[in-house]
This record gives C-alpha cells, structure tokens and sequence, in this order.
C-alpha cells in the first residue's frame, strides 16, 4: 500500500511537471544553452501551397508532442514547448524565413497525426513520428532527422521483464496510432496490450501499478526514467528501427524538399548536434551521427 502510495504521488508529480519544491533535481532544457537559428531572408516557395499560406497568416503552425521529456514538453505555467523534436521544428521554420518565436505549436497525438496533416490543421509536424511506407501513403515525410528504436519501460524493482520476450501475460500500454503498439499486437500477440492517447498516460499506469511495461522508442522511455531514476528503469535493446520524420501534407513535395534541404543544412553547420546536446542528450545518450535525409521522389 505504501508502494502504490508514493507511485501515485510520484505519477501525480510527473504529470504535473517538474521544478516544484520536493521534486527530484531535473536538468531541462536551458534557453541559454539552445542555438539561434537565423532566420533565412528573402526566401521564396511559390511552389508550396502550405508556404504560400502561411506566408499571408505571418506565421507557422506546427504539430508536437507537449509530454515527451526532451523531445517535446509543454511547460504547463507559461505554455512554452522545448525539447529536440521542438528544435528541429525551430530551424525548419528559420530556414523557411519564419522567425522560430512566431511558431504556433499545437498539440497532436499520435493517432492523430495524418488527419491533422491532410486537413491542414498544421503546416507540418515534428514529434517522434516514424516515417514507414503505410503512413506514406497518406502524409509525406521530409528526413529522417534521427533513428529511434522500440524498447521497455517497467517499474524499477521489476525482475521479470528484460525484453519483449518476456511479455507474454503482461499489461503492456503504448499509445493509439503508434508503430510500437502495433509491433506489439503483431509481434507478442500473448502480451496484454493496453491503448491511451499517450504516453504520459502510460507511465502514470506504470507507476500506479495498473500495468506491467511501457513501450514505445527508446528516447521517450530514456526521457520519462530520466524524469524518475528512482521508480522506472528501461530494459532490454531496443527491437524496431523508428526513423523519425517531419510530417507534410502528402501533395506538398515543394515543402518536403525544402524541409530536406534544410535539415541537411542544419546537420551540416552543427545546429543538430548542438540541438541534440541542449535536449534528448540530457537523458543520457551521446549525439550520434544523423542519419542520411532521404530526398525520395513525388508521385
Ligand atoms: N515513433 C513511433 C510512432 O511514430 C512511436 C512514437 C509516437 O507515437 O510518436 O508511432
């Protein structure tokens, strides 16, 4: 009783976000530490139906994550996102002569994401989302920008779960829409899969002991055990390949181009990695190297 006390407690801390008196020292983001992206001027993409758009609005709308520490975190008091998912956002918007201040982040979650895309509720989308051939049937994808992997996430005193091997009569929660909670239907079909809108949601689970494991990709989990050295653990290695993307209306090849320029620029002159270091790297992995845009053809 004691336990599932304090994991309320600690889910209650977590969802609330952290920095409040009594919570663990957390290193963030710093605002100080975070590269400036000059804002690229006089840039031009008539092409782009979703550029030209946004050019009249004066400004970009992009779709994130708001509870993915280190990736895409909304900070509750001031409404501000951070994180590296949201850097990548940054220098998107810079290079296509937005200034990154301007960008208005909406919240999208995974299940989501294509419908999002293809009603122009945003001009493109950063948050850990895998570029895989099913989805490009419905949005395009500039990138990759990094390359994740599924992995566990369980409860610190957990010793029976080491890997998805391990997973058979196991709760296992992951969120609607992902390429991990299909994996794990296809894959484990003997594990308990359980659906939220997110993985916040997932951990809180965890935590309260309503489920055994968490999946998704290894950065979100390294993210949230970070967030709690003390209650969660990530095991085993990780078991997909989750190639992230940045999420265009599939028609728009003008903007999906321009995006790939623009990350390979960012890549080129160190602004990834810099990116990197002030944001994912905190939970404790040193920057690879990017991986190579993939600048496939229309059609
Ligand atoms: N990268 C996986 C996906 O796109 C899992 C993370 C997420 O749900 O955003 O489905």
């Amino acid at each position: 009783m004691r336990r599932l006390v304090a994991a309320l407690a600690l889910a209650a801390l977590l969802t609330a976000g952290c920095g409040k008196e009594g919570s663990p020292p957390v290193k963030g983001p710093q605002p100080d530490q975070l590269p400036v992206y000059p804002v690229a001027t006089g840039f031009q993409l008539p092409d782009s139906p979703t550029w030209t758009a946004a050019k009249r609005r004066g400004h970009l709308v992009v779709g994130a994550k708001e509870d993915q520490p280190y990736l895409g975190q909304k900070d509750p008091a001031t409404g501000t996102y951070s994180g590296f998912d949201i850097e990548i956002a940054k220098m998107m918007s810079a290079s296509l002569g937005f200034d990154p201040k301007t960008i208005s982040f909406r919240t999208i979650a995974s299940a989501n994401r294509e419908t999002a895309l293809q009603n122009g509720q945003i001009d493109y989308y950063v948050g850990t989302y895998t570029i895989n051939d099913l989805r490009k049937k419905q949005v395009g994808f500039a990138g990759p920008y990094y390359i994740a992997g599924q992995s566990l996430l369980v409860r610190k005193d957990e010793d029976d779960i080491n890997g998805p091997q391990d997973l058979a009569g196991k709760r296992v929660c992951s969120a609607a829409g992902s390429t991990p909670l299909q994996r794990i239907q296809r894959d484990y079909p003997k594990a308990v899969a359980v659906a939220y809108d997110t993985y916040s949601i997932c951990v809180d689970n965890l935590l309260s002991l309503q489920v055994d494991a968490v999946t998704t990709d290894d950065t979100i989990l390294m993210g949230f055990a970070a967030k709690a050295p003390d209650a969660l653990k990530v095991v085993g290695a990780p078991f997909s390949k989750e190639p992230y993307g940045i999420g265009v209306s599939r028609g728009d090849t003008a903007l999906r181009f321009a995006l790939d320029d623009a990350l390979a620029a960012h890549e080129k002159n160190g602004d990834w990695k810099r990116a990197y270091d002030a944001t994912l790297g905190l939970s404790g992995v040193p920057a690879p190297q990017p991986p190579p845009v993939d600048r496939y053809p229309a059609g």
